[in-house]
């Protein structure tokens, strides 16, 4: 084991080069045919009407907030257990972000702690949630949609974990992640740990028409992209800005590579998920864990976590052996800019006793079997040697 074995890594293969540096060669490396293909693709794969590619996920998220006309003082409900940008967009927007506890068994927002606070305030205090199909378990949306519009609210759908999972419905309907079925808008990024890299790049997907046309100007400065929606016409070189909007494209180098990963999303979602099974049973019923991912059908796998007791010495012990597993989330209301706003330790139980005991341990789908046993190995000579299982916390 010479290299460290990192938590998560991108698969490029001389097929995804290759598309790439077609792409070099060609005429277009932005605003190009790539990045309608990649859209194209990505519809398909997902099951939704409209897919728009942006410069990332975090800049999809952005683009949702204003669409969803996220204004300052406006409340929205989402999870602390989850990466910062899916509560920034809010904050982007002047919007208040409030917290939700997490379910302890899903470790997905908890359903009944949203109803408490929207029972708990006159109709119209909150505006919308943000769901996270955090590790790649899919929310149940159904469920959701149910409660969000029973108080008037939307939703949008973080679901940069989890492109190819699906949850069963009530009508034992597979309903894809991001399909558009039941929230009002979902994101992706492709980020090189995520399941699918452009290096940098991200996608909002959507079955709303008037929603994805706004966002297509938005993310190239509030231009009109339909010449039949412009109020005024110069001549052949004219465009028309019609509201703020920002650069927030992504080129076509970055969708060739996109398009060219999305051909080997499902094999490679079938490697995480056996990875994630050998996990399952290797740790399944040992002392020294609290809790682990449950296997589900639906489940992409983006994450393996399970709560370990003595958690930070054992990720000590992993790093020493060339393992480098990590902590997904530090919940967010415990960062110091969201305690500006008052939270504190305390304020969400079940999100805080998660963080003390969680590890994402290696899953990738180039990470090879000999690799992930040394891994469950290595887990289980910490416990055995050093009697780490007696100091439980
Ligand atoms: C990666 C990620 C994002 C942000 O995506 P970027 O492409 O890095 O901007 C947002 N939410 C979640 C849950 C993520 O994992």
């Amino acid at each position: 084991m010479t290299k460290p074995i990192p938590y998560g890594r991108q698969n490029i293969t001389q097929e995804d080069i290759d598309a790439v540096v077609e792409v070099l060669r060609s005429d277009w490396l932005t605003q190009g045919p790539k990045i309608r293909e990649f859209e194209e693709a990505f519809k398909q794969y997902v099951g939704v009407k409209y897919a728009l590619a942006v410069s990332n996920g975090t800049a999809a998220l952005h683009l949702c907030s204003i669409v969803m006309d996220v204004k300052p003082g406006d409340k929205i409900i989402t999870t602390p257990i989850t990466f910062a940008a899916t509560a920034n967009c809010i904050r982007y927007c002047g919007g208040e972000v409030v917290f939700a506890d997490i379910d302890p068994d899903t470790y997905l927002l908890d359903i009944r702690e949203v109803r408490d606070i929207l029972m708990s305030a006159p109709k119209g205090t909150y505006k919308g949630i943000i769901v996270v199909d955090f590790t790649g378990r899919p929310t149940d949306l159904e469920c959701f949609r149910t409660l969000a519009n029973e108080f008037g609210l939307w939703i949008i759908e973080d679901a940069c974990h989890a492109p190819g999972g699906y949850f069963i419905d009530s009508k034992r309907n597979k309903q894809k992640c991001g399909n558009g079925q039941f929230a009002d808008l979902a994101v992706f990024s492709f980020h090189p740990v995520k399941h699918i890299t452009t290096g940098e790049g991200g996608m909002i997907t959507t079955n709303n028409e008037e929603l994805y046309f706004r966002l297509c100007n938005l993310r190239t400065h509030g231009i009109q992209q339909r010449q039949e929606l412009m109020q005024f016409n110069h001549g052949l070189w004219y465009y028309e800005m019609q509201e703020l909007g920002f650069n927030y494209r992504i080129t076509d180098i970055q969708s060739a590579l996109g398009r060219s990963q999305l051909k080997r999303a499902d094999e490679n979602l079938i490697k995480r998920k056996e990875i994630a099974a050998l996990y399952h049973e290797a740790l399944n019923g040992k002392d020294y864990i609290i809790r682990q991912s449950e296997l589900i059908p639906g489940h992409s796998f983006h994450l393996y976590v399970a709560e370990f007791k003595n958690r930070n010495g054992l990720i000590q012990y992993l790093r020493n052996n060339g393992i480098n597993s990590q902590v997904h989330y530090i919940p967010l209301h415990l960062m110091p800019y969201y305690r500006k706003f008052g939270w504190k330790e305390g304020d969400l139980k079940h999100s805080e006793d998660y963080y003390r005991h969680c590890l994402s341990l290696p899953i990738y789908p180039t990470l090879r079997h000999e690799e992930q046993n040394f891994v469950i190995d290595k887990i289980n000579d910490f416990y055995l040697h050093s009697g780490n299982q007696r100091k439980t916390l």
